[in-house]
Formats: C-alpha cells, structure tokens, sequence
C-alpha cells in the first residue's frame, strides 16, 4: 500500500465549480455543539445577519439554538462560536401583524418556524413564520394566516431583509436597538427617523454593546433604509410609544408601519459602521446601490466561491460528506475577523481616533487565544487577506489591545493573546514593514512585562500557575523573533532567555516528564495531572499544558527526558495502553489547549503515529473523555466532526472558526504547527487530490494515491 504526497507547482487552470453547494451553513447551530449560527455572511463579513431563536439565552453565543422552534428576529452582529457567552445581536428586526400600543415584549415576537421552511447557503438565508396577531403580549400564534416568508442575504457591512407577508394590509417591522447578547443597560443608543423623502423612510444612529463576559465595550453606527415608504411610525424609549422621529436612550426603537401587499415584499437595507451612521449610510448606497435582492445574493455567492474556490479537490475514492465537511469548515474559518473599514478607506481605532486605510483593509474583531493557530492556515489560502490582517493586529496593538479586550472596541471583540505572535509569523513570512511592525514591537514588550514582572523573571515561572507560563514562554519567543529581525539583539537575547522559562516546571513522572506547578519558594505543589482545570489551569490539565510550548518541541521533549520518553508520553496522552478504556484518553479535541499533539508523533521519530490520530480524530469514532468545560461522565466513544447541527462534540465550541481550521489543515495533510514558525506539519491528506490556487497564476497540488479511509500511511512523499 503505497500513498505519496506529491506537491506540484503547475500552472492555474479555469473552474466555474459552485463550491457553496458543498457548505451546511446549520452544521454545529445546536447551541452546545458549536455555537454557529445559520444566516448570510459574506467572506469576513461585518455584517452577519441571522435569526435569533427565542428564548435567548446566555448559552446561545451566535443568537441562534436549532433545537429552539421559535424566532424572534433577525440580529446583524455576533462572533460566532466563541467562549465568553458570545457578543452582538444588534438592531434586531422583526416582520408582524402584531398591533402595538406599547413597547414590543420579546414573547410577543416570538414566531413558530420549522426546519422543513427553512433552507441557507453561504449568503443567503430565508424560513417561513407562522404569524402572530392581536395586540401587545395577548397576540397569539395565527396558522390560518399563512406564513411570513423571511428572506436575508448581505454585503460586507450591510444586510438586505426582504419579507413577504400573506395578505394585504397593514404589518410592521419592528427595530429593536436594546436587543443584544449581553446586559441592555450600556446601550447609549441614538436614532432619529428621516420621513421627509417621498419614496422612502430612513433611521440613523448609534448604539453600544460588550460581550457578554462584560468586557470589550463597543460602539456601532447604523443607517437603516426602506424600500418603500412607511404608512406611518411609532418610536418606543422604554415601555411607551412616541410620535417622536428621535430618541435618546438604552431602550429604544421603532414600528415602521407599512401597507403591504402579499405579492410584492418588504424590503429594509441595514448597514453597520464604525465611524459614522453617515458613512453608514454611504457605504450601503455604494455595496447595495439598488433594491435588487437577487442581485446581491449572487454577488454573496460569488464572494463565497472565491474564496472557497482557492481549494479544489478531486476525490473519487470517498464518500462526499468528507467533501462537504472540509468545504463547510472552510466556510467557517472567513468569518471572524471582519473587515471593518469603510468604503471610503476609513475606520475607527481603539484609540476611538478615525484613520485612512488607503492601501489596505483594516480587520478588527478577535478571538486570538483560541483561533490563533487558524491564522497561518487563512495566509496559506488567502495570503493577501492575511497580510492586511497582520498589519490591521500592528495597528491594534499600537492604538490599543489588551487581554479581554479595552474597553474602546469599535466591533464585537472577545481576546487578543498571542497578537504577538501573529506579528511575528507576518514579520517572517516579509508581510510587515518596519514602520508599522515598530510601534507594535514596543507595546507588545510593554504588555509581556507587565505580566512577567520582577518576581515572575526572578523565579523562571508563574507561582503555581503552569498556563500563564506557557503562555508567556511563547509570546516571549515570538518577542524574541521579532526583536531578532528588528536588530534588537539585547532583546532578543531578553526574551528568549524569557522564552525558556517554562522549562523550569517539568517534573519527574512515572510515564515522561510533565508539567507541574510550583510555588513562589519553589517548591512542588500538591496537584493531580488528569484533573480538568487542577489548581486553576485555565480549561485544561497538567497532561495537555505539557505539550504547549510548540514553539520549542525539541526543548520540550529534551526536559521530558528525550525523544523516547516523549514518545512514550505522547502514547500515553492518547491512552494507547489502554485503547479500550476511554479514561485512558488524556488528550482533548473538544478544547483549544493540546489541539496540535497528534502532530508532535512527528519530531519524537514515529510520524506513522500522527498519521493514525489525524485520521482517527477528523474522520472517525474516538475516546473522549475531557468536553470543552470539563469531563464527559462517561467517556463517549464518538466522531468529533459530523455534518449535522450537532456538528461538534457536545460543549465544544467552533470558536471563531479554530475547530474549523483544524479540520481544515487535517483534510490538507499540512498543518501549521506554531504561528511565528514557517514550517507546516505533514499529517496524512484526506483526498486524492487538492489543488490549491497560490495566487499569480501558480497553483500548489497535493496528491495522495490510493487515499482512502483505510489507507492512509505516508510510505513516501516527493
Ligand atoms: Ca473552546
């Protein structure tokens, strides 16, 4: 059985292949298997606009739980997947029948769906509702109306409703500015309604939100226009109805009353800014000129094939649900962060200050401790895009980033670790200039000394903390490369010094050397290496933290005593002396902590052994005994990926496409281990072929003859 792995430059040829066809845009939407939501984005769209499932709940992350029967509205704002209890939700829009004489209650707009009326494809969403009607909270479910059909596609900073209702008459849509994801106190919202066109009625504001941890403070510019003008409005400023066409407040908005008629819909643009509603507004009238829905929906379709078109695969030996896995999670991997600069080549800092970004897009919107190792993976399918993220991280950091985010984000943000080493990979791979990389150079010092203080450098560790060490070694290192190619050389023999501080926490083990916390006096502490989250390690155990240096495997593996007893470590992380016994199973998927160590088989000599667990883990059924918050009771022998909505383990979040980038380099049978180093890890490719499109006309092929479920050990590779 002979499988090798043949990288061709050739030249590019023509393709007009639909890729959207292969992405479940409902794959992991049940709330507690991935926290994704089901709605139109567009590639690193601002804009994600997507139902909200009622009741909401600080469960759901992304707005939307598919084992939930009822929708509230449509939200265009969420960070989808991620811990924190998510962010965004806001300027929820709901069609109704519903007469108001007060504020709209939330159950009162809450309307029946079911998934057999409900369909999307990447950029385009659309679900019937069933009615309701009557008035305030007496309205009541309506079957014999006929359903309102919800209809949703976007462009990068505005989403397109269209909506259309049973009958002719008289319905609403209502704008809820107070609606989000976290606590409605901070809203300081602002709207004023401009009904003096003839044609049309517009809103324009602002609003402010944080995620729902309470950290990263946010404010957002909207401008919302309507197709068609409205018969009348109410605004709402807490429980009371107004004539008024302006509101100050945090709980505001509108009914926009419109006479419809059942053949021709309701349409509303809405568009998102971080300068100004007035940019707003013109970035809407320059992505969506027009009121063609059908239009911008293939134009969001498009977008999505090219990007997902970079990679093409040619797979005749294997089922194709292997093929839409590896398409719908590369789906996900464009969606955070987004771009955030407006079409005039603006954006907002965290300095709060207004900037041009004339020769490239600026990205906001972070979740950098989980997706980090996502972001190499995004450079080697749009390098373009990643150069202008790099650079968009250099600007944050010199204008302000901080752990959990400051309180002065211009997006929904969640946490910005390991910036640093974005930098520092952007800065090898010659994506950065000097005089941008400088200023974040010094700022990322400034944040790596503030938590390696005088008594953290004294000691070589953090006191009884084993991740906070690990973490720091790593940003240390990533210090260290940067201040290497800025000629920094006291620096980087600072930090590199620093970089080897985790080192000083391997201790004795009956199976390899591992991790263990010490005290401030040095001495070791009382701790238990299987047990989750053991003397406060941040949603991991002593066994995972052992490997997360990955900056340094062969440093790592020397202080557990050499190759073989790493290797044999390695073997008893993934309970090879005990396959049967799920309990044995001391390495996670579920969770972000030890993700790369099936790759480490490779630097300790048995790459056979990487190949194995890649295989077994993306593909097929494995132990799991540790979930993303804990411990599964018992341990579930079970796929980890699956296209279904219960697409990931149950409490494993997506985190902003990190699970979805893993699968995503699995499938290729490249992975980059560390961002900071260059070098890509060989797994075992899951097709026969895929064809990667490298920009300037070359393309990067990798073949795997004779690939298949059961044959898939790397005998020789060109
Ligand atoms: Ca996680």
């Amino acid at each position: 059985m002979i499988t090798s792995y043949i990288p061709v430059m050739a030249k590019e040829s023509t393709d007009d292949e639909d890729y959207t066809q292969y992405v479940d845009p409902f794959v992991g939407t049940d709330v507690d298997y991935g926290q994704q939501f089901p709605g139109s984005v567009v590639p690193y769209g601002l804009v994600k606009l997507s139902p909200d499932t009622y009741p909401h709940t600080n469960d759901d992350h992304a707005g939307y739980d598919y084992s939930k029967n009822r929708i509230a509205g449509f939200s265009h704002t969420r960070v989808e997947g991620v811990g924190g209890q998510g962010a965004g939700g806001d300027v929820l829009i709901t069609p109704t029948y519903v007469n108001y004489t007060r504020r709209p209650e939330a159950s009162s707009k809450a309307m029946l769906y079911s998934h057999d009326q409900e369909s999307a494809t990447p950029g385009y969403y659309e679900v019937e509702l069933t009615p309701k009607t009557g008035s305030d909270e007496n309205a009541v479910d309506n079957e014999s109306l006929g359903k309102i059909k919800a209809e949703m596609t976007s462009a990068i900073r505005t989403g397109f409703h269209q909506y259309t209702f049973p009958e002719d008459g008289s319905v609403s849509l209502l704008v809820d500015l107070n609606y989000t994801y976290h606590g409605t106190d901070i809203r300081n919202a602002v709207m004023e309604i401009d009904d003096s066109n003839d044609d049309f009625t517009a809103i324009s504001g602002r609003f402010s939100g944080k995620n729902v941890s309470g950290h990263g403070k946010y404010t957002l510019y909207f401008y919302l226009e309507t197709q068609q003008k409205v018969s009348s409005f109410k605004t709402w400023n807490g429980s009371r109805l107004y004539d008024k066409d302006s509101q100050t407040g945090n709980d505001l908005g509108v009914i926009l009353n419109f006479d419809a008629k059942s053949n021709e819909p309701v349409r509303i643009k809405v568009s998102l800014s971080t300068v100004s509603s007035e940019q707003a507004k013109i970035d809407m009238h320059n992505e969506i000129p027009d009121w063609d829905f059908d239009q911008v929906k293939a134009d969001a379709k498009d977008a999505w094939n090219d990007v997902l078109g970079k990679i093409k695969i040619e797979n005749s030996a294997q089922s194709g649900s292997l093929k839409k896995l590896f398409y719908t999670h590369l789906y996900r991997m464009f969606m955070t962060p987004v771009n955030a600069t407006s079409t005039s080549n603006t954006y907002r800092a965290t300095d709060g200050k207004v900037y041009e970004a004339n020769d490239y897009v600026h990205y906001d919107s972070w979740t950098l401790w989980d997706d980090f190792r996502k972001y190499p993976m995004i450079g080697l399918v749009v390098p373009d895009v990643y150069k202008d993220i790099i650079r968009s991280l250099a600007d944050t950091m010199t204008t302000g980033i901080g752990t959990w985010g400051i309180d002065s984000q211009t997006v929904p943000t969640v946490r910005t670790e390991h910036a640093v080493a974005l930098l520092a990979d952007g800065a090898a791979k010659g994506y950065i200039d000097y005089e941008n990389l400088l200023p974040a150079y010094q700022k990322a010092k400034e944040i790596a000394d503030a938590t390696v203080n005088s008594e953290v450098e004294a000691l070589g560790y953090v006191p009884g903390r084993v991740d906070k060490t690990v973490e720091f070694s790593y940003d240390d290192w990533a210090i260290a490369l940067l201040a290497k190619q800025l000629g920094k050389e006291d620096d980087y023999q600072k930090y590199l010094k620093r970089s080897f501080n985790y080192l000083n926490l391997y201790r004795e083990n009956a199976v390899g050397d591992i991790l263990w916390p010490k005290d401030a006096n040095g001495n070791w502490m009382s701790a238990d290496p299987e047990r989750y989250g053991d003397n406060g390690l941040y949603q991991g155990t002593l066994w995972q933290y052992t490997w997360w240096d990955s900056n340094d495997v062969n440093g790592l593996m020397n202080a557990m005593g050499g190759k073989e007893n790493a290797l044999t470590a390695l073997s008893y992380l993934f309970g090879e002396q005990d396959p049967n016994n799920g309990k044995a199973m001391l390495h996670t998927n579920t969770n972000e902590i030890d993700l790369h160590t099936p790759y480490l088989f490779n630097y300790a000599g048995k790459p056979s052994k990487t190949q194995y667990w890649i295989r077994q883990i993306y593909t097929k059924e494995t132990w799991n005994r540790y979930s993303g918050t804990g411990e599964y009771n018992p341990p579930r022998y079970e796929k980890v990926y699956k296209l279904d909505p219960q697409g990931l383990m149950e409490t494993m979040d997506d985190d902003a496409g990190t699970m979805a980038s893993m699968f995503v380099g699995a499938a290729m049978g490249l992975f980059p281990l560390t961002p900071g180093d260059t070098t890509y890890q060989i797994g075992t490719p899951f097709f026969e072929k895929m064809t990667l499109d490298v920009g300037n006309g070359k393309t990067f092929t990798i073949e795997a003859n004779n690939v298949s479920s059961d044959n898939f050990y790397i005998q020789s590779a060109t």
